[in-house]
């Protein structure tokens, strides 16, 4: 096989964040944490409270917005009214603008870079939501969560790289939207590029060092090196 071929080196594979990377549906998360938090008479949240204060785990951002603890019990009911929040919006929602030339150009004659799909999102939802967009054949590998609590991205990562047998983990690119992205990829020794899709502000992706694209045709350009 051979690799696209960028100044920064060879890339043999490519691991795609799914949630605000290659589906644009970063409004839809913000709208349904909001159905949520006013459902229990917490306020709404904007968009840049969501940037200041997006991260994983979840329950932290309902925390700081209600401004109290989430107890243990509720936890449960708040994170499966989001879900269903989400599920009631999600039919609307589009591809980020050049997912599918992206994914096709990487993938042409499987003479450039491998790729797969790497999410915190549950499996057999976004399973659904590939078959809906008729992109699933792009990859490799597709890994959602199995279950609830199913480790970090940066340990979910290292799982994935191992299922996919790679040998040399800088030859990897994460693209992502997330900070976790970012992390994962150095945690395990790949390199990333992120992308500014809504889930923090642009200043903190690019505080951590790694190439930043305002779209996904800027990613590829990236990617070319
Ligand atoms: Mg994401």
């Amino acid at each position: 096989m051979t690799a696209v071929s960028g100044s920064r080196g060879e890339i043999r594979h490519v691991v795609w964040d799914w949630n605000g990377t290659l589906l644009d549906d970063h409004h839809l998360v913000v709208e349904a944490f909001n159905s949520v938090l006013t459902s229990i008479g917490g306020p709404r949240i904007d968009d840049g409270f969501y940037r200041d204060h997006f991260r994983r785990p979840l329950r932290h951002m309902y925390e700081v917005a209600l401004e109290r603890p989430v107890r243990p019990e509720e936890w449960p009911v708040l994170d499966a009214g989001f879900h269903a929040a989400y599920e009631s919006g999600e039919e609307g929602l589009e591809l980020a603008p050049g997912a599918e030339m992206a994914l096709t150009l990487l993938a042409r004659n499987g003479s450039l870079a491998t790729q797969s799909l790497l999410s915190m999102a549950r499996h057999h939802h976004l399973s659904a939501q590939l078959e809906r967009y008729g992109i699933g054949e792009a990859f490799d590998l597709v890994d959602g969560q199995l279950k609830p609590d199913d480790g970090s991205k940066s340990a979910r990562l290292t799982r994935h790289l191992e299922a996919l047998a790679v040998e040399d983990p800088s030859t990897v690119v994460v693209i992502g939207d997330a900070l976790d992205d970012a992390h994962a990829a150095t945690v395990n020794g790949a390199r990333a590029v992120l992308y500014d899709g809504g889930s923090h502000h642009l200043a903190d992706l690019r505080a951590t060092g790694h190439p930043v694209a305002g779209s996904l045709f800027e990613v590829l350009e990236i990617l070319a090196g």
